[in-house]
């Protein structure tokens, strides 16, 4: 089992202060207070890439920070196991999937392999998605609460998968999902706690107007047209094409440029072929820029939010869609579609405009060009919306809340 490395911890939790307030932080210090002589063993999959792997950098450096202590593991697989889980995470996302007997032998004889080798212990053992949901299995042994947090929409599974490691998952104490609308029915306590973001990340910290300049010039974009933007992978799912077909239609009266920016992902074969599809939808129009992104380009994409007029997220599907959380933490209009979380974030006409075809798209792209005042008031909206609901210290205080409700936890604790 992987040790977290050691580049973490390069945060400090009385940054914070500044963004949601002294007294917040100091409820923080009194709840992981009555954590203290406790450990919380968190453990996923991978270090790097993704949403978990991006909030675990900094949840667990914050948690030290507050006096509790918090480990991060990861579990050992070969490409093969990590072909199962990836199959297991499409469908509890509702796609089909054949999984073969074999497959599902395969996933219980490496989790056998890992609680094997592995040193499990704490107090509460948090687990993290399905890849290491069935190390239940040898929780009498190690002892502790058990709680797994899981980061996907299941609430329409492929049955099948979803029975299959539902009967690990009931022998935990308590789940914890990102929406009552991303669960199931259990007969085990479920939290609830929603995606956050860290404001003091590269991808969020205010970036001095000299570097956004110098990354817009890199990217060959100007400052001169309004700029459009909706940043994701290239997948049909966030409909880069009816982005453009939007876009074809407000630009039609307004003069503004739209910036298509994202990577693909070399686990994703379609990813390729969706930009090059993309490519050949915009070639030729000149106010159509499409960025191929590489990876942990966190200072380019944030410079991009930071620079654009209105941010869309026309999404056919969407998990929580953190680039909305990010577009409205940069204090930006937004108009995206109303799915997955995007509803719990953009309060629409409060927060953002929400859309539901490519029509209603370029109807608020429209409202939001013609009306610059309208925007700023959404946007204003939208961050103190992310401050009071999204940021990491809410994240923190949900999870430290959690630990203190857990059962075994109470039995130890004076409360
Ligand atoms: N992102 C990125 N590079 C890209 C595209 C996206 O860093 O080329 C980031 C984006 O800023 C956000 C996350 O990846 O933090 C995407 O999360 P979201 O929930 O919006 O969508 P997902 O890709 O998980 O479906």
């Amino acid at each position: 089992m992987k040790q977290a490395p050691e580049s973490l911890g390069k945060v400090n939790i009385r940054d914070y202060e500044p963004i949601v307030g002294r007294g917040y932080i100091e409820e923080l210090r009194m709840l992981a207070s009555k954590l203290s002589g406790k450990t919380i063993q968190n453990i996923n999959s991978t270090f790097i890439g993704g949403g978990v792997a991006e909030i675990l950098s900094r949840l667990v450096p914050l948690l030290n920070q507050l006096g509790v202590n918090t480990r991060w593991h990861i579990i050992p697989g070969d490409a093969q196991f990590f072909e199962v889980t990836k199959k297991f995470h499409n469908s509890l996302h509702g796609k089909v999937e054949s999984i073969s007997d074999d497959e599902l032998s395969l996933f219980l004889e490496t989790t056998k392999r890992n609680l094997a080798q592995l040193d499990l212990a704490g107090d509460i053992l948090f687990i993290h998605d399905p890849q290491p949901v069935a190390l239940i299995t040898k929780r009498d042994d190690i002892g502790g609460d058990w709680i797994w947090r899981c980061h996907i929409d299941i609430s329409h599974p492929d049955s099948r998968i979803w029975q299959f490691l539902r009967q690990f998952v009931v022998n935990y104490d308590a789940t914890v999902f990102s929406s009552p609308n991303f669960a199931q029915e259990l007969p085990i306590r479920q939290f609830f706690a929603p995606p956050s973001i860290d404001p003091l990340s590269d991808k969020n910290r205010e970036l001095p107007p000299a570097t956004i300049d110098a990354i817009l010039t890199k990217y060959g974009l100007s400052r001169e047209k309004p700029m459009i933007l909706q940043v994701s992978r290239f997948d049909r799912l966030k409909d880069p094409i009816g982005v453009i077909e939007a876009f074809d239609m407000v630009s039609k009266n307004f003069a503004c440029q739209l910036v298509l920016a994202g990577g693909t992902a070399s686990d994703d074969p379609e990813s390729e072929e969706v930009l090059e599809e993309v490519k050949e939808r915009a070639k030729d129009n000149p106010d159509v820029h499409i960025l191929p992104i590489p990876p942990e380009s966190d200072i380019d994409i944030n410079a991009l939010q930071s620079a654009a007029t209105i941010i869309i997220q026309k999404s056919l599907r969407e998990g929580f869609a953190l680039t909305i959380t990010e577009a409205l933490w940069k204090a930006k209009p937004v108009v995206a579609s109303a799915v997955g979380g995007i509803p719990l974030q953009v309060r629409n006409k409060f927060t953002g405009l929400l859309c539901h075809s490519v029509e209603g798209a370029a109807y608020a792209l429209r409202q939001l060009l013609a009306n610059p005042d309208y925007g700023r008031w959404l946007g204003n909206n939208g961050k103190e919306h992310v401050r009071q609901h999204f940021l990491i210290t809410r994240e923190i205080r949900d999870y430290l809340l959690m630990f203190l409700t857990l059962k075994r936890t109470e039995d130890i604790i004076n409360l």
